[in-house]
């Protein structure tokens, strides 16, 4: 039997609430199945840590996070902790130390789901957006000239490199090949007058190594608008940093809210530890309440599922958080329940059971 070491960040928030029905469910699924067990080391990182410590990790922390076969992730954040902090010294700090280059989100709208488009196309939303996850708009590149005086300007650049361009619009080809869908590429040519250019230049040149896989090119705007008014026209979609984080924000809010958008930080060469959680942040409002969706973060695990070749696996959570949506009982307040937290946990286990 495989045993798959995995480092558990629960985080802030509801982090630790979600978490725990993620790895209550990868358990079960494991169990049922038999070829595969986990193997859960925690980690007390996040904001509680930083207000003790002064920082969000260990200093020796990507060290040890380096040996495992991937990180599971809940969500880090809270009020008393900058965002700024947060986020770059510990999630950014390991997408950028593991190389997770490649964050893949699906938007896929499963049977049940709330939905707030009332077209029939509403049907067909199945897309799976790769969005490039370590340059780009978000390389943290910039200056601040002239601080506090009238002539003030601040530059914020972006990065576009050969390789990490490349390397996210093959990776996203590949996806479609395997699965035997289009390709979509989203930029912005007509303004970003350098880097958009750039990107379209290289998806035509990458596409050439593909020539079985129709592609399609849209400018961002048109983009945004053709998710909401024709949104099966998208399959795999490959995009910026800085345009996939708003288009998955948009496509979250399709395909069912933020308790049910999941996650993946990838580093496709497996030199490094991928990274699974849920979209969604700490949530501070309802933290503490036992009310929090853990769904998405379900739904990374059947992500990671995936990553490690246990694609049946993977589709069977999936399969039962549809099954669980279908039901229309077990709810948690934001999909119109009253469930908690740990009771869609516990019907997942119940689900899964019949399943296997
Ligand atoms: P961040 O600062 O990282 O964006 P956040 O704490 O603001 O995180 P978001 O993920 O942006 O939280 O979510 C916004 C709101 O959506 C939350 O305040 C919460 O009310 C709701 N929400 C988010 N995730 C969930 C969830 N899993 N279940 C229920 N409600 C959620
Ligand atoms: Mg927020």
């Amino acid at each position: 039997m495989e045993t798959l070491k995995i480092a558990v960040i629960p985080g802030d928030g509801i982090g630790p609430e979600v978490i725990a029905e993620g790895i209550k469910a990868l358990e079960k699924a494991a169990q049922l199945d038999g070829r595969v067990q986990f193997e859960f080391t925690h980690f007390p990182w996040g904001c509680e840590y930083y207000l003790e410590h002064g920082r969000m990790m260990d200093e020796d922390g990507i060290d040890r996070l380096k040996d495992f076969d991937a990180i599971y992730l809940g969500a880090v954040g809270y009020p008393g902790v900058p965002d700024h902090i947060s986020l770059w010294d510990l999630l950014l700090r390991i997408r950028k130390s593991f190389d997770q280059y490649v964050n893949i989100r699906p938007i896929q709208l499963l049977n049940g789901a709330p939905c707030p488009l009332k077209n029939s196309s509403k049907e067909k939303i199945d897309m799976l957006f790769i969005r490039e996850n370590s340059e780009g708009e978000y390389s943290g590149a910039g200056d601040w000239l002239f601080k506090g005086k009238p002539e003030e300007v601040v530059l914020q650049t972006g990065v576009f490199s050969r390789k990490g361009t490349e390397r996210i619009i093959r990776y996203a080809f590949e996806t479609a090949k395997e699965a035997g869908k289009t390709v979509t590429s989203i930029s912005k040519a007509n303004a970003l007058n350098y880097s958009m250019v750039f990107w379209d230049e290289v998806f035509e040149e990458v596409s050439k190594e593909y020539p079985e896989i129709q592609t399609y090119s849209y400018l961002v705007d048109a983009a945004a608008m053709h998710m909401i008014t024709d949104p099966e026209r998208f399959e795999v979609v490959v995009t910026s940093n800085l345009f996939g984080d708003i288009l998955t924000d948009v496509g979250a809010a399709l395909a069912g809210g933020m308790g049910l958008a999941a996650g993946a930080n990838i580093n496709p060469e497996r030199e490094y530890p991928s990274m699974f959680e849920p979209v969604h942040g700490s949530a501070p409002d309802i933290a503490g309440k036992g009310v929090a969706n853990p769904l998405a973060t379900v739904w990374s695990a059947s992500q990671m599922f995936d990553f490690f070749g246990y694609n049946d696996l993977g589709e069977k959570l999936l399969k039962a958080i549809e099954i669980l949506l279908e039901e229309n009982k077990v709810l948690t307040p934001d999909l119109g329940g009253s469930a908690s937290t740990s009771e869609v946990g516990d019907r997942i286990s119940e689900i899964l059971n019949d399943l296997f």
